[in-house]
């Protein structure tokens, strides 16, 4: 193989990580082609026209968690802002509204047990061997809220030592939106590669990675062939294995089984008017979060944006019983469900709505789920999956982030800084 200072890197993958491993090389004075599946870039970042929900609305990540430092240089380089949220967080059981406490029940207990935890263990076997008493209930049901609401995640494969690294170390708050959405911020980086040459191909779908006269070729399920003297994998872990790819990187691929990797299914509901805000007996017009106990859990608004926008959220295991609907199907899901919670006529939220999306990840055929997360095993498998065996193939993405918030765009990004550094400083 030429080394792979000799000059020209194909990478695989125009997400986050891709494009920022993209916009580094070409800094470094590497000539870069990427190809994309896709018939656009960004990847998991999904921006929807403004025409359909009156905003630059996110069908796939759409807050900014905790300091996220790539993230906020990159925006703050593009001369993109940030808007905090805002807002109150209720939650509705048994029809009954409540302002959701932003505190954990038995948080000292809960704290104690994460801190004095010497060896890792599924997080559902912890709640067991802690927490079975019926007196936490509460803390049970917050736990498996953030475990898989907030991580996408199934409690029983979740390490616990990743949860304490989220919890103890960042806690819930802090979280923003970027103002004009993600998908500015992917615009950014795709001119600021193609300002340093970058030639991005669209549709390109890669189905084997091999050699050829000492260099590395890609090849696209259309018969175009890429040459390059290196090639960074940017797709989602457990999409390799639909690749093929030299001997070595397959052994690697295999170990990436076993991180975890959770399912989202995010709803889009537009509605004539805030009708939310009046509704019941409290005053619901700065409502943020919505936490329920019907079959879509999690809702947030656009407030203090006015847009009347609903935003659902069904995430981890509990996405498997939805796996076999189409769009109108969890339309029609999700109404139900924000109807039972509401205690609103379905018929009577139809006859507001505007437009609506339900975006299955899982279904995504480039994508076949949200992100991931940390299992017992990741922490030991990232550095392998990282680090090069002098084969010319490197991997990058959100699950290979050393950091704390893997499954991020902040994980995306800064994955995608380290690998263009690996590659630059691989010994010719
Ligand atoms: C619904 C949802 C909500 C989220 N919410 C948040 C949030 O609020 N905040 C946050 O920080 N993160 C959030 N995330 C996570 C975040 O979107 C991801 O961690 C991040 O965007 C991943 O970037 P990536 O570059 O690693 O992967 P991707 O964005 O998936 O990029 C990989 C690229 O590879 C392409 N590809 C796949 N297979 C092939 C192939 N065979 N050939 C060529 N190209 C291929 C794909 O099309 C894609 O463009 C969310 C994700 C989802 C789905």
């Amino acid at each position: 193989m030429s080394s792979s200072h000799s000059g020209h890197v194909v990478i695989v993958g125009a997400g986050a990580a891709g494009l920022m491993a993209c916009r580094e090389l070409g800094r470094a004075g590497k000539k870069v082609t990427v190809l994309e599946a896709r018939e656009r870039c960004g990847g998991r970042i999904f921006p929807l026209p403004t025409s359909e929900f009156g905003y630059p609305a996110e069908g796939g990540p759409e807050f900014i968690h905790g300091d996220a430092p790539e993230t906020r240089a990159l925006l703050l380089e593009g001369g993109l802002s940030i808007s905090p949220i805002q807002g109150t967080r209720w939650k509705v059981r048994d029809g009954v509204f409540s302002k959701a406490e932003s505190s954990v029940p038995d948080a000292d207990r809960l704290f104690k047990a994460l801190t004095e935890l010497e060896a890792d263990l599924p997080v559902s076997d912890f709640v067991k061997r802690y927490f079975a008493a019926s007196q936490y209930g509460e803390l049970r049901r917050v736990i498996r809220r953030m475990v898989e609401g907030y991580d996408a995640a199934d409690p029983a494969r979740a390490s616990t030592f990743g949860l304490r690294d989220e919890w103890v170390g960042r806690g819930l708050g802090n979280h923003g939106r970027v103002v004009g959405g993600y998908g500015a911020l992917v615009e950014f980086l795709v001119d600021q590669c193609r300002r340093r040459g970058a030639s991005i191909h669209l549709g390109a779908v890669i189905k084997a990675i091999g050699m050829s006269g000492g260099r590395m070729v890609a090849y696209c399920a259309d018969g175009r062939a890429y040459e390059g003297d290196a090639v960074i994998l940017a797709v989602p872990l457990h999409l390799l294995s639909e690749i093929e790819l030299p001997h070595s990187a397959r052994e690697k691929v295999a170990l990436s089984e076993q991180m975890g990797f959770g399912n989202v299914v995010k709803f889009l509901l537009r509605f004539a008017t805030k009708w939310w805000a009046g509704t019941g007996s409290k005053d619901l017009d700065d409502l943020s979060f919505l936490f329920t106990e019907d079959s879509v859990p999690t809702w947030w608004t656009q407030y203090p944006s006015g847009n009347p926008v609903l935003t659902g959220w069904l995430s981890g295991p509990r996405t498997k019983a939805v796996m076999h609907l189409g769009e109108a199907e969890l339309v029609e899901f999700a109404l139900s469900s924000l109807g039972k919670a509401f205690d609103v006529a379905v018929e009577h939220l139809k006859h507001n709505l505007v437009s609506a999306r339900a975006i299955n990840w899982g279904n995504d055929a480039f994508a076949r789920g949200a992100y991931s997360y940390v299992t017992l095993e990741t922490r030991k498998i990232q550095p392998l999956l990282r680090s090069s065996n002098g084969d010319g193939v490197f991997f990058s993405g959100e699950a290979l982030y050393s950091g704390r918030d893997v499954g991020t765009v902040e994980a995306a990004l800064a994955s995608g800084s380290e690998t263009a550094r690996a590659l630059l400083s691989a010994r010719p």
